[in-house]
């Protein structure tokens, strides 16, 4: 039973853990909240139970769009007399010009930013609303452990996110619901042993119900040998993985590693939490009650078939996004699932995959780390890094023909390039080629790979 936010003391947290940070000025934005949350909650639950008490119809996105037409420029064309599949789709790359063309900024005074991971091109900026921001941030792990079925608000301490990115400080959130335990968000660095080893040790104290985190750290964790002792003292209600997709050997080893259950989230920072994974693990639940999902298949327009999921969502009232093309594929199950839940099941997913790469010494690299090295270059579009062996990197970088102004200057950006990567992965050998593109939307294969499997010892093992 849900219970125990009321009783978790934020001070006393703060003075036993100082490194955390607190922000006090949105903890009290959140409060101010409490009621919507609650409602957006109640909603939840009857998704989660299988029984709707609203969906999202095509009538319903056509109300949104009139309601926005007048004060955001990309739908102020939109001939809404049109069947809704003649609607135009909508690309990353619309995103990433202009933004803000999709925001209702007149009613929505203060959005927030929410830039992606960049895992399939340059990343896109979404910007949300006060309501949707604190919607995510408090209501997304609560709804993913329910629809797994497991029990949460025992602990003091919630959910435990770890993150590497360098600039984000550790955090406590205060649940605004009163239900829940403290959220935590644990900053570390995977490049540095006593990094990892400090946040374990954060970890092991704590003792969350929910650990959270991304495919290429929790690999890290597990195969770095510095981490065992620790890991065996952790034991979560759940693990969470999300943000790419979680292969069944990781998932394996995670279950063993935790000795707990493990899901699988899946959520995009521009839609927000897209579903939630069926019991049976083999694939996600779409909450219908605020996106309608469709698959696009320009030969075949039939939802069981194979192609890539386009969402409409009217959750977020800062940005609107109908009929917006993930990049991810699979098909959907129309049919009541075995678990009884009868939203469509987004099946057969081809999500990206995002390896954790070595450095030369056998530490861990998160290559997502290179998005923000390589993308501060204007010229390059999209790139791919493939590791062949612990310390040896190969870029194949992707410039638009538009944006290089000349070959002399190519060269100087891929030295720059190299040069930067090689501050971020010390001893590593970097070889660099330059393709060009014509359309930032080419699919051009999977962005990181590793062709060999991580070791230990920080050697090549195959
Ligand atoms: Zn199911």
């Amino acid at each position: 039973m849900i219970s125990c936010g009321d009783n978790v003391n934020i001070a006393n947290f703060l003075d036993e853990h100082p490194s955390f940070q607190f922000d006090l000025k949105e903890c009290l934005s959140s409060f101010l909240l409490s009621d919507h949350l609650r409602k957006k909650q109640v909603l939840f639950d009857s998704f989660s139970l299988g029984q709707f008490t609203e969906r999202l119809d095509e009538e319903n996105v056509f109300d949104s769009i009139r309601e926005f037409a007048p004060t955001t420029s990309h739908y102020e064309s939109y001939n809404l007399q049109v069947p809704f599949g003649h609607l135009p789709y909508l690309s990353k790359s619309y995103l990433r010009r202009d933004p803000l063309a999709f925001c209702n900024t007149k009613n929505n005074p203060v959005l927030y930013q929410k830039t992606s991971s960049g895992s399939r091109g340059r990343p896109v900026n979404a910007y949300y609303s006060r309501q949707f921001y604190f919607e995510e941030l408090f209501l997304n792990l609560r709804r993913i452990a329910q629809f797994k079925k497991v029990g949460i608000g025992k602990r003091n301490i919630f959910s435990a996110s770890l993150h590497n990115s360098l600039n984000r400080p550790s955090m406590v959130f205060k649940d605004p619901l009163e239900e829940l335990g403290l959220m935590t968000r644990l900053a570390f660095d995977e490049r540095r042993p006593s990094s990892v080893i400090g946040m374990l040790k954060v970890l092991v104290k704590l003792q969350p119900e929910l650990i959270v985190s991304k495919p290429p750290i929790f690999e890290a964790l597990i195969q770095l040998p510095y981490c065992t002792p620790y890991l065996k003292d952790v034991r979560p209600s759940l693990v969470v993985s999300s943000g790419c997709s979680l292969e069944l050997e990781l998932r394996q080893n995670l279950v063993k590693t935790f000795d707990c259950p493990v899901t699988n989230a899946y959520a995009t920072s521009e839609i927000g939490l897209v579903g939630a994974e069926c019991p049976s693990e083999d694939g996600f639940h779409i909450d219908t009650t605020s996106l309608l999902p469709e698959i696009r298949t320009p030969d075949n327009p039939n939802l069981s078939h194979d192609g890539e999921l386009v969402l409409s969502s009217i959750r977020n009232t800062g940005m609107l996004l109908i009929r917006y093309r993930t990049g991810d594929r699979g098909r959907l199950k129309t049919e009541v699932c075995s678990c009884k839940c009868p939203s469509p099941k987004f099946i057969g997913v081809r999500q990206k995959e995002i390896p954790c790469f070595q450095l030369a010494d056998g530490s861990a690299f998160d290559p997502t780390r290179l998005n923000a090295l390589i993308y501060s270059n204007v010229a390059i579009c999209h790139f791919q890094a493939v590791q062949i062996s612990p310390g040896n990197i190969i870029l194949k970088l992707y410039a638009q023909i538009e944006k290089r102004s000349s070959t002399s200057s190519m060269r100087k950006i891929k030295e720059e390039i190299r040069k930067q990567v090689q501050n971020y992965c010390p001893n590593c050998r970097i070889h660099i080629s330059t393709l060009d593109v014509l359309d930032d939307n080419a699919y051009l294969g999977p962005k990181y790979i590793r062709s060999f499997s991580f070791s230990p010892t920080g050697r090549c093992s195959t």
